[in-house]
């Protein structure tokens, strides 16, 4: 059986009787173990961090840029083979993977540039002699807590502009899917990582507590559900530590009775199933406005969704694959059938079903489900599998409350030729990340990701310049250089510009 070690200076060691089972979801068969490391085994990481982070730090940014323009052209050079191990833990199909890479990568992009954008702001002349300017430093140690859903993306939103900020980065991965973080942490070291800058722990809460405890790490970034969010917030916090915690979301697609329909049923179903809904930015909701729209739009549904080929990952003509563990596959119909019982039609049900062969796999059949109303909890919760709720609104206001009063505020999007509406949505809906004819608002690299109420804690962002400035502390410094030294003056005074 294939052992998925700790990546950390000095070699792994840790307690061998601590592991999780990684399965391949397309078939159910346990494919490889992760070991699960403590307390212990993270503080060597720490202190091998602590060792190399001051000469990373005071390596100029154009040198550390350079590192990521060749972590680029390597994981580019390696991209089959990463998005096909990516597939066979995760689930989803090849070319999302490759998908999932590419996002990562548009933000190695991104700290090819941090030479630019960490050059800090400068007043030349702020009073007589005076100049002030400020200057980013790294915070330290970062350390990153991913989820199973983007194993490449979201380790490589944090530890790219941590890294290149200056820092030293231990990431912790899902224990689900480890094997491609623990690759794309060898292609930073191959690429000239400095030992000690980046490296990998796995483990469940244990680690993950330990993480939060340690003294020495200054910032975390944690990506994952909703409460683990708001747990890890709430400890790093309390510890003094720097956090930004993004949690779980529940999206909605508003379709107004303008809306180019066929286009927007076709966005509607990548969004929705795509990666068999397990996205943090999935359209799990739709809601048609005004009469007759909600006809329109299933009688264009149905047809769409049944023609959708559910198989494994490896499968280049199918559309998604299986959910990611057997439990999950268990919550996602237990939610079907909540929905079912609260008063929700199902006019597409995915329970029960099982590609030809592949009776041991984790996968769902897309499923659509009308009249779902706000009360139900199967709208309230978020459900993360392959399945399509359809909220009726007879008119804007009531749509646009929908997202607005939501627990989550991830993303949300408009499907309209409206362009007045399209604005009014944007400006006053209460979400951090809006589409307008867009179903996938993810924000390009040097722009900035991160929603709003439950779906996240803490108030920075990931990547684009909000995330420069989480992995990185300002100072600001006034400097005085007069020509001679004034006589007198009072120095128990507030020094003032004037
Ligand atoms: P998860 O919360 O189960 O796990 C996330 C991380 O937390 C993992 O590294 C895991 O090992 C760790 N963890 C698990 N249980 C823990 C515990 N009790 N205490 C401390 N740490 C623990 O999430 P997941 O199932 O891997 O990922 C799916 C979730 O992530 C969904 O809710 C999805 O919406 C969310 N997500 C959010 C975003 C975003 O940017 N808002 C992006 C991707 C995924």
């Amino acid at each position: 059986m294939r052992f998925i070690d700790h990546l950390i200076v000095g070699g792994a060691g840790g307690n061998p009787a601590r592991k999780a089972s990684v399965f391949n979801p397309s078939t159910g068969q346990v494919q490889a173990e992760v070991a699960l490391g403590d307390a212990a085994l993270l503080d060597r990481a720490v202190q091998a961090a602590l060792a190399a982070q001051p000469a990373w730090a005071a390596t100029n940014p154009q040198r550390r840029a350079r590192v990521m323009f060749e972590f680029k052209r390597l994981v580019e050079a390696n991209m089959q083979d990463l998005a096909e191990l990516l597939a066979t833990e995760h689930g989803k199909v090849t070319a999302d993977a490759k998908g999932d890479i590419q996002r990562g990568l548009e933000v190695i992009e991104f700290a090819c540039g941090i030479p630019h954008a960490l050059k800090g702001e400068f007043t030349n002349g702020a009073g007589p002699g005076i100049d002030v300017y400020s200057m980013r430093q790294p915070v330290g140690i970062g350390a990153g807590i991913t989820p199973f859903n983007f194993p490449a993306m979201i380790p490589m939103w944090m530890f790219g502009v941590a890294i290149a900020c200056g820092n030293a980065f231990i990431l912790k991965p899902s224990e689900r899917d480890p094997s491609v973080p623990v690759r794309l942490v060898e292609l930073m070291l191959e690429a000239g990582a400095p030992e000690g800058i980046l490296q990998c722990v796995h483990g469940d809460k244990e680690m993950v507590d330990a993480i939060l405890d340690h003294p020495a790490i200054g910032a975390i970034s944690f990506v994952g559900s909703s409460d683990i969010a708001n747990y890890v917030y709430q400890r790093g916090a309390a510890n003094g530590k720097r956090v930004q915690a993004m949690g779980g979301a529940k999206n909605h697609g508003i379709i107004m009775p303008d809306a180019d329909i066929d286009r927007a049923v076709n966005d509607l179903v990548g969004a929705a199933f795509g990666s068999a809904g397990e996205r943090c930015m999935a359209l799990p909701v739709v809601v048609p406005v005004g009469e007759g729209t909600a006809e329109k739009l299933i009688d264009k549904l149905i047809p769409e969704i049944t023609a959708l080929n559910v198989g494994t990952s490896l499968d280049p003509s199918a559309h998604y694959g299986p959910v990611v563990t057997a439990e999950h596959k268990a919550r996602v119909e237990d939610w079907i059938g909540t929905c079912e019982a609260e008063g929700g039609k199902i006019l597409i049900d995915g329970r029960g079903f099982t590609p030809q062969g592949l009776e041991g796999g984790f996968y769902v059949g897309p499923t659509l489900i009308d009249h779902v109303t706000p009360d139900m909890d199967s709208y309230h919760n978020e459900i993360f599998g392959p399945v399509l709720q359809i909220v009726r609104a007879p008119d804007f206001e009531t749509a646009l409350s929908l997202p607005s009063k939501h627990q989550y505020g991830n993303g949300v999007a408009i499907f309209t030729r409206n362009g007045h509406a399209a604005r009014e949505f944007a400006a006053r809906v209460n979400v951090g990340m809006v589409g307008i004819n867009v179903p996938i608002p993810v924000p390009v690299a040097y722009h900035t990701f991160g929603g709003w109420k439950r779906s996240a804690f803490g108030d920075t962002n990931q990547h684009g310049m909000e995330g420069v400035k989480f992995w990185t502390k300002v100072k600001t410094i006034t400097a005085r250089w007069p020509d001679s030294t004034p006589e007198g003056g009072n120095a128990f005074i507030i020094p003032t510009m004037g």
